[in-house]
C-alpha cells in the first residue's frame, strides 16, 4: 500500500510541492506549526530512520542538500531554521515514510521541553 506521502510525490493527491527531483519532494505540511513548516521526504518509501541502509547514504545526504536550498528558497537560510525527523512511537511519528520536517520563520525556542 502506498504511503500518503507517495501519493503526494506521484501527484495523485494535491500539495503544495516546493521542490521536486527524481530522488526527493519537499512539500508544504497541512498543519504548519510554525510559518515555514516543510516536509522533505525520499520518493523512495523508507518507513522510519531505522529502516535506513547504508545504500541510502547518498539519498539521506542528498536530503540535506534540499533542506538548504529549500531554506533558502523560503527564506530563513540566514534567520535561522529547524531540521528534525521523528522516529516510532515515543517520537509520535505518524506517516510511516521518511520525513525530514524544516521548521524557521520565528524563533523556535527551546529544542525540547525538558520535564
Ligand atoms: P510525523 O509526526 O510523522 O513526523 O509528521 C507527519 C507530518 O505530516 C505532520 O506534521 C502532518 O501534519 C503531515 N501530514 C500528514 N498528512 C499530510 C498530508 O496529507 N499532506 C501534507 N502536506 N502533510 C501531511
Amino acid at each position: 500500500m502506498a504511503t500518503i506521502f507517495t501519493k503526494i510525490i506521484k501527484k495523485e493527491i494535491p500539495s503544495d510541492i516546493v521542490y521536486q527531483d527524481d530522488q526527493v519532494t519537499a512539500f508544504r505540511d497541512i498543519r504548519p506549526a510554525t510559518p515555514v513548516h516543510i516536509l522533505i521526504v525520499p520518493n523512495k518509501e523508507i518507513p522510519t530512520v531505522n529502516d535506513i541502509t547504508p545504500e541510502d547514504e547518498p539519498l539521506i545526504g542528498h536530503m540535506f542538500t534540499v533542506a538548504k536550498k529549500v531554506a533558502e528558497q523560503e527564506g530563513v537560510a540566514e534567520s535561522g531554521y529547524r531540521l528534525l525527523l521523528n522516529c516510532n512511537r515515543d517520537a509520535n511519528q505518524e506517516v510511516f515514510h521518511l520525513h525530514m520536517h524544516l521548521f524557521g520563520g520565528r524563533q523556535l525556542g527551546p529544542m525540547i521541553v525538558r520535564k
